[in-house]
Parts: C-alpha cells; structure tokens; sequence
C-alpha cells in the first residue's frame, strides 16, 4: 500500500469524478488532503463526506484567487508536497458548431487553469526542493477525436505543460506528470448515449469503461515515492482504447 502519511496534498475539481476518487485515494495512503471546486459549500460538502482536511471555493480560471488559495494551504500546513491540478471541462461540437464562448471557456479553465495550478505549486514546493504534480490530460489530446477538436487541443496543451514543467523544476527536486484517461464514467461523460458508451467498451482492449477509481489509484501512484524516478511523463489510464 502507497504510503502518503505526513504528506499534504491539495486536489483541485475534488468535488466530483476523477478529483473526487483522488481525494479518497490520497486520504487512504494518510496524506492530509485540501479539495476545491467552484462552489464553496459544495466543496465542504465533498471534504467532509471523503475525510479531507478542508473542501475551499475556487475557479482556476482566475490566477490570482489561485496563487492566494495555493499559498494559503502551504502556509497554514506548513508545506504543500502533492498538487494534482484535475479541474477541467468538456464541451463538445462539429468544427462548424463550435462557439467562441466555448473556445474560451475550455482553454481558460483547462489551459490557463492548469497552469495557473502548476504555477501557484511550483512556487509553494520550490522552497522545500521538493514535490510532486499531476496534471489531466486525455488520450483525445494525443490522438485527436471528432467533434473534440477545442478540448483535444486543451488536453494536448495540458500534457505539454507536463513535460515542459518537468524539464524546468526537475533539478529542484519537484516531478511533473500527467495521466492520460480514456473514457471514464463521471458527470463529464454522462451525457454519452448507452450506445456510444457499449461502443467505446466494445473497442476497448480490456472491455469496459474506467471508473474514476482507476485513474485515482494511478495518480495516487505518480504523486508517491515508488514513482520517485518518473517525470515529464503522460501515462495513458485507458484499458488499452488507443492501441
Ligand atoms: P467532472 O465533470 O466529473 O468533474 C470536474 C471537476 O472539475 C469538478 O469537481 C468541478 O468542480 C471542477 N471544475 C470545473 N471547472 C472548474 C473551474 N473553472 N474551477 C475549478 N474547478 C472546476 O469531470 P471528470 O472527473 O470526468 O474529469 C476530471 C478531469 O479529468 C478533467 O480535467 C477532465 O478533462 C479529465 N478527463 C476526464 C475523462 C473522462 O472520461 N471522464 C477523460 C480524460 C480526461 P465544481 O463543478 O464543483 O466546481
């Protein structure tokens, strides 16, 4: 069993899904866990129900609430040793239906929010020389989708911000990695048809759907000591969908 005890970790979109799973991934290792999502007291909510340390209100859109929020963790635990940077939004549409409103939306809060994310942790973990981050990508980000082109090529962003953020903070002692899912089963993908989801199940090598469990368990793994030699690296969590 991954050991995380002493360790203090802030997940952000720990509300739900795959944030969600995270958080009760990360408390069952021992790690003192903070979650965020946009609304305050659903955020309380979600902490209290999964055993973290504290649920806070924040858009990661907005850098500087992010830059407070993050600094005020470290300060108040006296350190901050896992970031996973897990806020994201989908919103699909055929090339000739994509709104610029949409465009917006999604590299602000992918893009912009997880570098913003990153950022804000880099410099709380910069201090201590140590540190670990994930980050969530997609496998639509490598390979592309139909009518995903906006958050395909948000998720492509995000994985570059990965591997970049590992090249500048791995002599600091600070690891950067994304996960990669395929097709998991949250609020993001409910509005898929039964059809489609037998079909992306139907394709996929180990035949079936993810659970945000499989993601949280392999996050869980890249934040610990067992991944101490792994960074810069986009580790697909797909039940084999992309071979
Ligand atoms: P959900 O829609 O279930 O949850 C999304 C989470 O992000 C919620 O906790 C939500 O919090 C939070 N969030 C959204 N926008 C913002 C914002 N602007 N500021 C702060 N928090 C925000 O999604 P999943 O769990 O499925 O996805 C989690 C991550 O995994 C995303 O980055 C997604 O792109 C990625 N991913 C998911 C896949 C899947 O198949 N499910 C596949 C590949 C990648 P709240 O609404 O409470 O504010």
């Amino acid at each position: 069993m991954t050991d995380l005890a002493g360790r203090v970790a802030l997940v952000t979109g720990g509300t739900r899904g795959i944030g969600l799973a995270t958080v009760g991934a990360l408390v069952e290792a021992g790690a003192t866990v903070v979650l965020t999502g946009r609304d305050e007291s659903t955020a309380k909510e979600a902490a209290a129900a999964a055993g973290a340390a504290a649920g806070l209100g924040l858009d990661v859109t907005d850098a500087k609430a992010v830059s407070t929020l993050v600094r005020g963790v470290a300060k108040e635990h006296g350190k901050l040793d896992v970031v996973v940077a897990n806020a994201g939004i989908m919103e699909d549409a055929l090339l000739g239906m994509i709104r610029a409103e949409s465009v917006s939306a999604t590299l602000d809060t992918n893009v912009a929010g997880t570098l913003h994310t990153v950022q804000a942790a880099a410099r709380a973990m910069l201090r201590k020389k140590t540190g670990a981050i994930v980050v969530l990508a997609s496998i639509v980000g490598e390979h592309g989708s139909a009518g995903q082109t906006v958050y395909a090529a948000s998720k492509a962003a995000v994985a570059n911000i990965a591997r970049s953020a590992a090249k500048e903070l791995g002599r600091s002692g600070i690891r950067v990695n994304a996960v990669a899912p395929g097709v998991i089963e949250t609020d993001l993908t409910a509005g898929l048809s039964d059809e489609a989801k037998a079909e992306n199940a139907g394709r996929t090598p180990l035949g079936r759907l993810g659970t945000p469990e499989d993601v949280a368990k392999v996050i869980r793994f890249l934040v610990s000591d067992d991944a101490a030699y792994v960074t810069g690296q986009v580790l697909g969590v797909d039940g084999g969908l992309v071979l």
